[in-house]
């Protein structure tokens, strides 16, 4: 037994649960470590974001302003080419495809207009995003006279017209004047606040050509910051230069004043109700740093956390999703490995060291290759290795089984075991006579591999002689169990040929069985009893499984001392012979035949009918000194019989086995016989039954035709009872028919057993052979038979079997009167 202990958990486990063990590690070390991050580092790290997000925002805010700047110098461009005079056909074109352009990317865009040096003004306007581009301009004549269009063109209907213009008095045009840099001005409407960039053009000598105005409706802009704040949670403001609040999103605080916009901390804390939130001013200017804004980025603390929360746990789902992989890929692995390892144990368990093949084909770890090579490798060596104890003697060369001695030493069979299987394969033999031994060999081969093929893992094969074989299986199993495995055994010999590629020989045999748990003090008994329900077995038909039973033990015992009795009154003459006359059915007609029947007077055992001891004969080889004394004895006594004046034709019956007829000098000695006692052949009847032709039919037929070409007669006895085919009647030679007794027994009261009587008294008829029915027992059934056409009759109604001196035959005569 091996020492080595188990864990109590598998390889798969083990690994499986230190993977768990780590992710829960991890998940909780992550969440710690985050937790204690956020807590020191929380504040820092959410102000370094703010930040960023509003550096983020400034570049937008300032990209958009610079939008104006675009614009008017384009037009710039324009005008300084010498384009400057509104009289120009194309400057207007030009303003209108410019604006058009402008009033589309930037919703906020609210006019652009031209403010030529003599007064005259050309602006584009809108309202509010959405609604209509208008024309407004100086009359060309006067201009002073402002006109307001419906729509972008001089043919559109006049909205409203103002005579009272005059755009030289206005403040940034002096303005403009005086300067050459453009600059910004915010001037309250009824909307809202309007920031205009006014941009002086002059022209290449210094001369003051006019102004060029883009503005900007700042409400507007709402809807721009809107869309540029970082997230939801956060709100934006722009501040204008006053320090009012010029636009911001929806989502301002109310008290966002509390943001200093002024405040050098780039980060400022305020709170709100219950929360508190963050801030930070910036900058806002255009490219050209000519306005003078402040934006306000706000965010509640709590929603920055959250940000860097999500954060922290998408990180941990990351460490979940990678270990559960992890483990799943392990998982398999594992699940590989281990599997071809219970492969190669299974193998190993079932195999042993005998020679089994490296695995083909399929794939495997380098390590279990290399398992898989040296144990294949040391089960192909290990039987080769010289004076190997169990190379010789504990292993079959043929079938690498054990042989009983190796079963005998394996302690495994002591092991947990209590059902054993004895397999007798019966045509090993005549394969062996017929083919030779080498093919018997790979018959044998054949047979041991499929039977192995057949049986559960664990079960213990050996091949006990040349063709029996032992398997002991693993496990305790109930008389119920057996079933199971009978009906696996028994399939061995119902093999269906195309299981093996049609190449497979079939097989025939018996199986015996045993249960009772297998100890070293028992296993002798255990393997007589396994033998005794194989040799139960094989008095029945191909592949019959017996299982055995105390009764068989018994029997054997009964056997046992039957057949020394036997032995000892062969030499004792405790035997005698009695007669039974063959009596023709018409009343008072001369009886010639008459069948002799052993009768067994034992000292030990007492009268033992022949119905149980012959067949014992026959199985043991008894019955051929038995038939010899027999043949000897019933021709003395027919010999006697005539003298005593019998009819010198008077026909003997001599019931003969198969085994009898088989022995080499049965003719010799039958033929010498009937000569000692001066005898003609012809005063002998052999009884022989259907069953004599399962043996070597060819050469008892050949026997047969012998003797009767010498004029001794056959008689085929217990006609109907058995071989079922009727074609070796026409091989077959013989002279008299006896039909079966049972079919006799019930010819008065059966319709089926008259039907076989008639169809078997055709029979005879077609073979001119003359009918005998036998156990004829009263008057009704010998006048049925009678009626029916048979011959011949032999049974109680005219005589018991008696010995041959109660009979009293006179001067050649012989009449034999019913009881
Ligand atoms: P079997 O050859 O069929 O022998 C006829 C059997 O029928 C005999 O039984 C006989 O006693 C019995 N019998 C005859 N008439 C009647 C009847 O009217 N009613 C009934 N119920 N039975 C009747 P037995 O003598 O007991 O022999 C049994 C069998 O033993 C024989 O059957 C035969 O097969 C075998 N046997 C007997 N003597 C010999 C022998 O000398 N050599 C061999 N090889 N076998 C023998
Ligand atoms: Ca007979
Ligand atoms: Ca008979």
């Amino acid at each position: 037994m091996s020492s080595l202990k188990a864990y109590p958990f598998t390889l798969f486990r083990s690994v499986m649960v230190i993977l768990l063990v780590t992710l829960i590690v991890m998940v909780t070390s992550a969440t710690c470590f985050f937790d204690y991050q956020s807590r020191q580092n929380g504040n820092q790290m959410s102000q370094q974001l703010l930040l960023t997000q509003s550096e983020m925002a400034q570049h937008m805010l300032e990209e958009y302003l610079d939008n104006p700047h675009e614009l008017s110098h384009l037009l710039q461009q324009y005008l300084q080419g010498g384009q400057s005079s509104l009289n120009n056909e194309m400057i207007r074109p030009e303003m209108v495809y410019l604006t058009s352009r402008a009033f589309s990317a930037i919703p906020a865009f609210h006019s652009f207009s031209w403010s030529e040096a003599n007064g005259e003004h050309f602006a584009i306007l809108r309202d509010k995003p959405g609604s209509r581009i208008y024309l407004e301009r100086t009359d060309s004549r006067n201009p002073n006279l402002l006109i307001s269009y419906n729509g972008l063109s001089e043919e559109t209907n006049i909205v409203k017209s103002n005579d009272n213009f005059d755009v030289q008095a206005q403040p940034w045009f002096r303005s403009a004047q005086l300067q050459h840099n453009p600059w910004w001005t915010t001037t309250p409407d009824k909307q809202g606040l309007i920031a205009t960039l006014h941009s002086p053009v002059y022209a290449n000598k210094g001369r003051f050509l006019g102004v060029i105005s883009s503005s900007l409706r700042v409400a507007e802009m709402s809807q721009f910051l809107e869309s540029i704040k970082p997230g939801s949670d956060y709100s934006l403001m722009l501040i204008g230069p006053d320090q009012q609040v010029i636009a911001s999103t929806d989502n301002a605080p109310p008290s966002a004043q509390l943001a200093d916009p002024q405040s050098e901390d780039a980060i400022q804390t305020f709170e709100v109700g219950q929360k508190t939130w963050l801030a930070t001013t910036f900058d806002v200017q255009d490219s050209e740093h000519l306005l003078n804004w402040r934006g306000v980025l706000m965010v509640p603390k709590t929603a920055v956390l959250a940000g860097s929360k999500q954060q922290h746990l998408l990180i941990s789902l990351s460490i979940v999703i990678v270990i559960l992989l992890l483990m799943a890929a392990l998982g398999v692995v594992i699940m590989r490995f281990t599997g071809s390892l219970k492969e190669t144990v299974k193998k190993l368990r079932q195999r042993g060291l005998t020679p089994w093949h490296k695995e083909q084909g399929s794939q495997f770890f380098p390590e279990l290759v290399e398992l898989n090579q040296a144990l294949s490798s040391v089960s192909q060596a290990y039987p080769a290795a010289a004076g190997s104890p169990r190379n010789s003697l504990e292993e079959d060369s043929d079938t690498h089984f054990l042989t009983r001695g190796g079963l005998l030493h394996t302690a495994e069979l002591y092991d947990n075991r209590n059902l054993l299987a004895m397999i007798q394969v019966s045509n090993f033999n005549s394969v062996k006579n017929a083919l030779g031994t080498t093919l018997a060999k790979e018959f044998i081969q054949h047979f041991a591999e499929r039977l192995r093929s057949l049986l559960p893992e664990g079960a213990l094969c050996c091949r006990d002689r040349e063709d029996t074989f032992i398997i002991a299986f693993a496990g305790m199993y109930e008389h119920k169990d057996v079933t199971w495995y009978r009906s696996i055994l028994s399939s061995v010999f119902r093999m269906n040929p195309t299981e093996m590629g049609g190449e497979s020989p079939l097989f025939t045999g018996h199986v015996g069985m045993v249960i009772e748990p297998v100890t070293k003090e028992n296993i002798s008994e255990c393997l007589r009893n396994v033998s005794l329900a194989v040799q139960h077995a094989q008095s029945q038909r191909n592949g019959t499984c017996e299982l055995f039973t105390p009764e068989m033990r018994e029997e054997e015992v009964h056997n046992l001392r039957l057949h020394q009795a036997l032995r000892d009154d062969l030499q004792n003459e405790g035997f005698h012979l009695v007669m039974q006359p063959i009596v023709p059915f018409v009343e008072g007609a001369p009886c010639c035949e008459g069948e002799c029947l052993i009768r067994w007077q034992s000292n030990v055992l007492g009268f033992v009918p022949p119905d149980k001891f012959i067949a014992l004969a026959e199985h043991t080889g008894m019955i051929v000194p038995l038939g010899k004394w027999i043949i000897e004895t019933a021709c003395r006594e027919l010999a006697d019989f005539i003298a005593r004046g019998a009819p010198k034709d008077f026909k003997l019956h001599v019931n003969i086995s198969a085994v009898q007829l088989s022995q080499p000098d049965f003719s010799r000695h039958l033929l010498e016989c009937i000569h000692r006692y001066e005898l003609n052949n012809s005063n002998i009847c052999i009884e022989i039954t259907e069953s004599v032709l399962l043996h070597d039919t060819h050469r008892i037929v050949e026997i047969l035709a012998y003797l009767r070409r010498l004029g001794i007669s056959v008689a085929i006895d217990d006609f109907g009872s058995g071989y079922s085919s009727l074609s070796y009647l026409h091989s077959l030679p013989f002279d008299c028919l006896k039909i079966d007794r049972g079919f006799v027994r019930n010819v008065l009261d059966d319709k089926k057993s008259e039907a076989v009587i008639a169809s078997v008294l055709m029979l005879s008829q077609s073979f001119e052979v003359p009918l005998v029915a036998e156990g004829v027992e009263t008057a009704e059934m010998a006048a049925k038979l009678l009626a029916m056409g048979c011959d011949l009759a032999q049974g109680y109604y005219y005589s018991r079997p008696k010995p041959f001196a109660d009979f009293t035959p006179a001067e050649g005569q012989f009449v034999v009167l019913p009881d």
